[in-house]
């Protein structure tokens, strides 16, 4: 922690420290505590970011506060406007935007720019057009018609992690404003940038104060205070399991509406009939896009036996050959993990895996970059096999770039094996059999299930996870219906029973 802000040596786009953004107004924390903002590619510092405290918390949320009578009384259609403006103005941004994502996160540029800022985007025009889409619903009974409106929260909460940093942030705080709420958010203090930059959009078109607020900070010191505020009606939380059940129990008390979006530790189920060669094209995306580190991503293959080796082979040969390097260059598939100390809990896994029983037939080691990223936090992408499907390896979320890889014989067992972790997040099924894509995609338990792909989004669909993987949905009427209240009215003819 230091005292004072520094600005930004390498980042261009927060040519300034960050700060937080409260009422309208660029602040820095009331107790001056600042951190520091490490570049995972290089090892450098960026910039700093505010440590808050409850107080710039309580500062935040009585800035919601204030702003909300006037916020919840505007039109849809006027809300929906403000949202479309600042997608606007974020499309007209882009490339700074995806350039301070690389930086904060050390994910390639070419993904940044083609899936976080572009979703980001989407995310902000998805729920403009969806909030006057939405309408109230209305039950006519005998001699009553009854209408549920859904009126906003008030004040609520959107903490995001630093995976998918934009992405996920705006994927909470559109349908939060959208549907009449104001917001405080917190970005993960890992990747602080976008959210700051994206706050000086907010006030560039014109927001009004108070409306979105943006406070930096630890989970603990920032996270936790507005979680537990009593003015904040709502938690809207992505991020580890561990993290979300201390949430739960932290709000229990005051009985606040909670959505959890939580870990994973995603099976792909591999049929001997399915198109191998896509299978395994598709199935290296999903192991180790953004260096493993989607909540989405695949960590369990289950290969059917006659497949087996030629897909361990295939994938092994492919994973490989993926460019690791400065994710700034656009030949770099792999870009840096999160931190340093992110690394080394993967690296921990890896011989984790080692000491179970497991081989480890791809990767496994660090990766020394030369030049600008000598320093940088990057790994190869890992193949394991020959773990057993209750070793921790199999069974708890690592979040990097490492798969395990075990072979099956019926689809019994197949659909047992992907149920036999915690988690239920998302799940992937490939095979040409179209009743077997039926059966499977019943018998899993998990609330995402790709057939023969991966990560094909659809904003309208419900998202989230099973067990412990969350709790609640968000996207399209979901996010709409978690974010209001709903209230029934009834309109009687006869008054008597
Ligand atoms: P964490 O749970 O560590 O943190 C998520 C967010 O919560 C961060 O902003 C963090 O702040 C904050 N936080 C931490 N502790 C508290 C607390 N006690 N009270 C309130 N807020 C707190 O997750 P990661 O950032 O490490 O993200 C990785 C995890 O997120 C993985 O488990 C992954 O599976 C999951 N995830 C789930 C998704 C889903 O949709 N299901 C999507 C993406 C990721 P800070 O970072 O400053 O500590």
């Amino acid at each position: 922690m230091v005292e004072e802000p520094r600005p930004s040596k390498d980042n261009m786009e927060a040519s300034s420290a960050i700060t937080n953004y409260l009422g309208g107004e660029f602040v820095s924390p009331r107790h001056r505590g600042f951190l520091s903002n490490i570049n995972p590619a290089t090892g450098e510092e960026i910039t700093t970011l505010p440590a808050s405290t409850s107080d710039d918390i309580d500062d935040a949320v009585e800035a919601a506060h204030q702003a909300f009578p006037q916020w919840s009384s505007l039109g849809k259609e006027e809300r929906a406007a403000y949202l479309t403006r600042i997608a606007n103005l974020l499309e007209r941004d882009q490339e700074r935007f995806a350039l301070a994502e690389t930086i904060d996160t050390g994910k390639p540029l070419t993904l940044s720019r083609s899936v976080d800022i572009p979703r980001a985007i989407s995310n902000l025009r998805f729920f403009a057009s969806a909030i006057t889409q939405w309408g109230s619903e209305l039950y006519e009974g005998p001699g009553a018609l009854h209408a549920t409106v859904r009126p906003p929260l008030g004040v609520v909460s959107c903490i995001s992690p630093w995976n998918l940093p934009l992405y996920l942030f705006t994927w909470k705080i559109a349908p939060a404003l959208a549907t009449g709420n104001c917001v405080v958010a917190k970005p993960s203090e890992l990747t602080p940038t976008t959210a700051f930059l994206f706050s000086k959009l907010c006030q560039e078109a014109g927001l009004p104060p108070g409306v979105l607020n943006v406070v930096h900070g630890t989970g603990i010191s920032t996270g936790a205070p507005l979680c537990k505020h009593p003015k904040v009606r709502a938690v809207s939380f992505t991020g580890g399991t561990a993290t979300g059940t201390s949430i739960a129990t932290a709000v229990a008390d005051s009985l606040k509406k909670v959505s959890l979006e939580l870990g994973g530790k995603n099976p792909a189920v591999i049929f001997a009939d399915c198109d191998a060669e896509q299978a395994v094209a598709t199935t290296l995306r999903s192991s180790f896009s953004n260096q493993g580190q989607i909540c989405l991503c695949t960590s369990r293959l289950y290969v059917e036996r006659p497949l087996f080796g030629r897909f361990v082979e295939l994938l092994s040969q492919r994973a490989s050959s993926l460019v690791i390097g400065d994710p700034l260059e656009a030949s770099t598939h792999q870009g840096a993990l999160i931190s340093e100390a992110h690394l080394s809990k993967v690296e921990s896994y890896i011989s984790l895996g080692k000491e179970e029983g497991g081989e480890v037939i791809t990767g496994g080691q660090r990766v020394q970059v030369s030049g600008r990223c000598e320093r940088g936090s990057f790994l190869r992408p890992t193949i394991i096999v020959g773990l057993p499907p209750e070793s921790r390896v199999n069974q708890e979320e690592i979040f990097g770039p490492v798969v395990t890889i075990t072979p099956f014989d019926t689809e019994e067992e197949a659909c047992s094996l992907a149920n036999s972790t915690r988690y239920g997040l998302a799940a992937t099924v490939w095979t040409n059999s179209y009743e077997r894509a039926h059966r499977c995609a019943r018998a899993i338990d998990s609330g995402l299930i790709w057939i023969n792909s991966w990560m094909v989004r659809d904003l309208r669909v419900p998202f989230g996870g099973m067990k412990d993987s969350g709790l609640g949905r968000e996207g399209g009427i979901d996010a709409l219906r978690f974010f209001t209240e709903t209230k029934s009215i009834c309109f009687s003819a006869n008054e008597s029973f």
